[in-house]
């Protein structure tokens, strides 16, 4: 293709799906060609683990399709070889008890990035979690956060603030930070990255994720980036990127990172800017 970029490509989509959650649409194919098309160097897979006795089993694929996962990704990687970095990746679902069936899970196939969600919409966390002080809940939900990184199994937090949209009537940013400092801190001491997730902006509470008070307190204790549209469609590879590495920049951030081989690689925002070819919308 020819290409218009400023720079060759650099970055990578950190945060993408595939049929296999049974909520996303396309072949993984489909999401490298979007990549290729807005200047991506890489696609990381990250689909939903599988989890043991039906644990949110309506989102995630069964623990005997992991194979398929695998050789699907590895399929796509062959394909797309020389064009666009496919890697195998996982967003794993945190959840306190769960922690040695991940590690066992996170050894099993050669992961190159493992993102650690908390998910508070599903229905185990509502049921164990889940009260009417909704202040006492999203309370809770940072504590989880800052407890996942501490178990060491994940290389970045995903969406870090999605309790947001799930208890919108008690949200209040404001207040939440005197409770979420304490959690960063935590997540500092780690090492682990944190998700800048642009997907936020299609919810209800419509900003990225997390926002950008905590992304400044973020930068603060040095916490690394990775970037993710959560593209659940192949349309949304690198959505919004520009408008995410603008508000990072803004927050203080020069950097962004991705990881390969579970190691952080961390490229200049300026540059990665620079790297991205802009959507071109249809006439
Ligand atoms: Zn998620
Ligand atoms: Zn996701």
């Amino acid at each position: 293709m020819e290409y218009i970029g400023v720079t060759s490509p650099i970055l990578f989509e950190s945060h993408s799906h595939t049929t296999l959650c049974k909520h996303a649409y396309g072949e993984p194919s489909e999401y490298a060609a979007m990549a290729e098309k807005r200047g991506l160097r890489g696609l990381m897979v990250t689909c939903h683990n599988p989890m043991p006795d039906g644990f949110s089993a309506a989102v995630r694929m069964a623990e005997d399709q992991f194979d398929e996962y695998v050789d699907l990704v590895a399929k796509t990687r062959d394909q797309w070889q020389g064009r666009v970095d496919v890697r195998l990746g996982l967003e794993a679902d945190y959840f306190e008890g769960y922690e040695t069936f991940l590690e066992k899970q996170l050894a099993s196939a050669d992961f190159h990035f493992v993102l650690g969600s908390v998910h508070p919409q599903i229905p185990e966390f509502r049921q164990k979690y889940w009260s009417d002080d909704l202040h006492e809940v999203q309370k809770t939900y940072f504590r989880l956060l800052a407890k996942s990184a501490e178990t060491g199994l994940f290389d970045s937090i995903a969406h870090p603030d999605l309790i947001k949209n799930f208890t919108s009537e008690a949200w209040d940013s404001e207040r939440m930070l005197d409770d979420i400092r304490p959690a960063l801190d935590r997540i500092a001491a780690t090492g682990v990255a944190m998700e800048l997730n642009t997907s936020g902006v299609n919810k209800t509470i419509s900003e990225m994720n997390p926002f950008p008070a905590m992304l400044a307190e973020m930068r603060l204790r040095d916490i690394p980036i990775t970037l993710g549209a959560d593209a659940h469609v192949a349309e949304r590879v690198a959505d919004g990127y520009e408008t995410a590495m603008q508000l990072l920049q803004r927050c203080g951030y020069s950097h962004v990172s991705f990881f390969l081989g579970r190691e952080r690689q961390e490229i200049e925002i300026s540059q990665a800017l620079n790297s991205l070819i802009p959507v071109t919308t249809p006439v």
